[in-house]
């Protein structure tokens, strides 16, 4: 019964994977997931999700069959809404001036304005759009999912990601120990940062200079739109990698008005065809974006096509977001930058690398917190004032309440995100160790990288550090690494 369950779910993936590429393409203005769950209701269906959790025994493949049907089934019961979420993010826009700006380019929009008046203008607008259009939507969301979560068994969201094997309770200590940890170590950073790009203090700073801080604009003509395709596979190709002839890999690289501004990667088929979409707007950010969504690519095209189901699909996304911040790492690190700027300029990339990397840490250690206590919570009345309490905390910028559920990943998604970056950061240090800080131009790497690609996610994070260098997977080490970057002995 299980074989034929396994195939029909990697088809419905593959269908799900599919329409969402195309929407967010801009190849097709709706997003149509209904008629897809439609077809393949059986597969997680509350009774079928039920019947397998019965079968789990411990951490193993079942496990995982069973996290997919009861996030299948929660992905179910929220679909109607999730469209309609999306179909309005698409239509939205805001008068700036006169001119109309789409909800979704408002991001880039101030991230590209040096008028700080304006930024505050287009982000307040953001934000009624959120609170007003959005929220009510996405509070109607949060009471479907409650109630579903009550019916699979768990007594909360957090109840049930416990069960599912999540190291919830072990990883909110570590982020707490990160964030006391590197407190003062980004405090400085960030006023430093502050200062050099957008000459503010610290207390000056608000939410709308964000995407403006680490937007980055005077290292723009080191790193061009027209470039980034060609340095990622000139990267590629030093690791053995022809990016040409891969026949499984499409780069959709086409101008769109409603595609998505943010690169993404779609594993339609893993690992028959991966889709790689991007639309280049040029700067270290954007080439960043580009070489996560590259990482995973390559992943996902190099794992072995005979994985079952559950290890070429499912298991840690630590491990794929490791392989993703790999790639994105190389954009601040000094060796590969030789290619681009002078050693003075390279050093001076990798410390603006490591303080946007910290406030990202920072970020999602809060938002773990966060989602910790938004999940277990019954009355929400409280969390637009405890979203802006811990990010404000973690991240010296306070947030707008408005986004207190709209800046949130299902699943727990976050985790993958932390346990990543302590992954990366092990795993690079292992490249380094043993084929030097330019690891990229090692066949022999790309050849270790190859291997550990081909076993998709059979393995979780924690294992292949284990399996690699007999390593722990510790934010803490992390925090040492940026240390060293950030302030230098
Ligand atoms: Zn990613």
């Amino acid at each position: 019964m299980l074989d034929g369950y396994r195939e029909r779910a990697d088809r419905f993936l593959a269908e799900l994977e599919e329409e969402t590429y195309r929407h967010f393409a801009g190849l097709k203005p709706e997003l149509e997931l209904a008629e897809i769950h439609e077809r393949y209701s059986d597969l997680t269906s509350l009774e079928q999700a039920r019947r397998i959790g019965e079968r789990v025994d411990g951490a193993g493949p079942m496990r995982e069959l069973w996290r997919f049907a009861c996030e299948g089934y929660l992905g179910a019961v929220t679909r109607a809404g999730d469209e309609r979420l999306a179909t309005l993010e698409a239509r939205l826009d805001v008068d700036s001036d006169g001119e109309r700006i789409a909800f979704r380019m408002l991001g880039p929009e101030m991230a590209n304005s040096g008028d700080r008046e304006r930024r505050a203008r287009l982000e307040q607008a953001r934000s009624v759009l959120v609170e007003q259009e959005l929220n009510p939507i996405m509070l109607d969301l949060r009471e479907r999912l409650r109630a579903a979560v009550l019916e699979l068994g768990g007594e909360s969201a957090v109840d049930l990601y416990r069960r599912f094997g999540f190291p919830l309770d072990d990883l909110a200590a570590q982020a707490g120990s990160f964030l006391a940890e590197t407190e003062g170590l980004y405090e400085r950073a960030l006023e430093r940062l502050l200062g050099m790009r957008l000459g503010l203090r610290l207390d000056q700073v608000a939410r709308y200079d964000t995407p403006r801080l680490f937007r980055a604009k005077h290292w723009d003509a080191a790193f061009p739109a027209e470039r980034m395709l060609s340095a990622l596979k000139a990267t590629l190709a030093g690791l053995g990698i022809d990016l040409r002839s891969q026949q499984n890999v499409e780069i959709d690289v086409a101008s769109r008005p409603s595609k998505s501004p943010r690169a993404f990667c779609a594993p339609i088929e893993i690992p028959g065809r991966v889709v790689l979409v991007i639309s280049p707007i040029g700067g270290p950010d954007d080439w960043r974006a580009l070489f996560h969504e590259a990482g995973h690519t390559e992943h996902y095209a190099h794992t072995s096509a005979d994985l079952p189901f559950e290890h070429r699909r499912r298991g840690d996304d630590a491990v794929t977001e490791g392989w993703a911040f790999l790639f994105e790492g190389l954009i601040s690190s000094p060796a590969w930058l030789t290619r681009l700027l002078g050693a003075e300029e390279a050093r001076e990339l990798d410390w603006e690398g490591a303080v946007q990397k910290l406030y990202f840490v920072r970020r999602y250690c809060a938002k773990l917190q966060y989602e910790l206590e938004l999940h277990a919570a019954t009355d929400l009345s409280e969390m637009p004032a405890r979203y802006v309490e811990l990010q404000r905390k973690a991240t010296l910028i306070e947030p707008s309440a408005a986004d207190f559920l709209r800046d949130l990943d299902e699943g727990f998604y976050c985790t993958s995100y932390l346990r990543a970056w302590a992954f990366e950061a092990r795993v690079r240090a292992h490249l380094c160790t043993r084929f030097g800080s330019a690891w990229f131009e090692s066949p022999e790497a790309g050849k270790l990288l190859h291997e550990l690609w081909s076993l998709g996610q059979r393995l979780s994070a924690d294992e292949l550090l284990q399996e690699l260098d007999g390593s722990r997977l510790d934010l803490l080490a992390l925090a040492a690494e940026l240390g060293e970057t950030l302030e230098p002995a």
